[in-house]
C-alpha cells in the first residue's frame, strides 16, 4: 500500500506562496527530502504532521485523508521535529513512558514493554535510568526517535536531524536511521546530502515551494554536481 500520497499540495503566508502545489507519492523504505533553507521543507513537514493548515490538495496517509481524518492520520504518524524539546529533569525512560500515555498506551505493563522496545531499537537501553539533562545532542537525537518510534506509526517524519550533531554523532545518527529505514516508512528532511546518500534510495529536492526533482538518488548523481551546488546543499 502507497504510505503517502500527496497531489496538488500548495500552502501560502499571507501573499507569500510556500509551497506551489507539490505532488508526491511515498510506498516503503526511507524516502530523502532535499532543499536549502527556506525551501519549503518545514512547511511540508508540519502540514503532514498536522500541526499546519493548508489552502489546496489532497494528502492521504494509509489512504486517510488528512483533511477530513485528521485524527486518524495523527494516530499513524510519528514524528522528530527540528527543534525537539525534552524535559531535562526527567529520565530517558520517564520521558518515553510519558509520551507512550499521551499516545494512548494506557496500560502499563504494555507501556513498559512498548518503552523497553523503543530504547532497544535506538540502543539507549544503557541510559534509560539517567537524566536527560546528562545527555549527549546525538543521544537527545536517538531519545527523540524513541519517541516518534512509540506506538509503531506508518509513517516517521524527521525534520533535519543531524543539525547540530558533532561528525561520529551524525554518522551514528545516519546508520540508526538507516536500519530503521529496512522496516518502517521514513520521510527525513535534509539540506546535507551525505545524510542520506548512503541510506535512501528514493528522494526529491524541494526548491522554492516546487519539487525540482523526484527519483532515485543514483538519477540525483547521475545529474550535473552543479545541480546539487546550485541549489546550495551541501
Ligand atoms: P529551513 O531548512 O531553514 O528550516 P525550510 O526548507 O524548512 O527551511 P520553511 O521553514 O518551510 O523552509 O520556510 C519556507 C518559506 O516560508 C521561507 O521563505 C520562510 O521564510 C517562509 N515561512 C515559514 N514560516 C513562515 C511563517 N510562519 N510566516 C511567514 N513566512 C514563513
Amino acid at each position: 500500500m502507497v504510505t503517502l500520497e500527496i497531489a496538488g499540495l500548495r500552502k501560502s503566508y499571507g501573499k507569500f506562496q510556500a509551497l506551489k502545489g507539490i505532488d508526491l507519492t511515498l510506498e516503503r523504505g526511507l524516502f530523502g527530502l532535499l532543499g536549502p533553507n527556506g525551501a519549503g521543507k518545514t512547511t511540508l513537514i508540519k502540514i503532514l504532521s498536522t500541526l499546519l493548515a493548508y489552502e489546496e490538495g489532497e494528502v492521504f496517509v494509509h489512504g486517510l485523508n488528512l483533511r477530513t481524518e485528521g485524527h486518524q492520520v495523527r494516530q499513524m504518524l510519528g514524528y522528530l521535529p527540528q527543534q525537539v524539546n525534552l524535559p531535562l529533569q526527567f529520565t530517558g525512560e520517564e520521558f518515553l513512558e510519558y509520551a507512550a500515555s499521551m499516545k494512548g498506551v494506557l496500560d502499563k505493563r504494555a507501556r513498559k514493554r512498548e518503552v523497553e522496545r523503543v530504547l532497544i531499537e535506538v540502543n539507549l537501553e544503557e541510559c534509560a535510568k539517567k537524566k536527560v539533562k546528562s545527555y549527549s545532542g546525538g543521544m537527545k537525537q536517538r531519545l527523540g526517535i524513541a519517541q516518534a518510534l512509540l506506538g509503531e506509526p506508518k509513517l516517521i517524519i524527521v525534520d533535519e536531524p543531524t543539525a547540530g550533531l558533532d561528525p561520529a554523532e551524525r554518522i551514528r545518527f545516519r546508520n540508526l536511521i538507516a536500519s530503521l529505514g529496512e522496516q518502517r516508512t521514513i520521510l527525513l528532511s535534509t539540506h546535507i546530502v551525505s545524510d542520506i546518500e548512503l541510506s535512501c534510495e528514493q528522494a526529491a529536492v524541494l526548491l522554492q515551494g516546487e519539487l525540482e526533482f523526484k527519483g532515485s538518488l543514483s538519477e540525483l548523481a547521475s545529474l550535473a554536481d552543479g545541480f546539487v551546488y546550485e541549489v546550495g546543499i551541501p
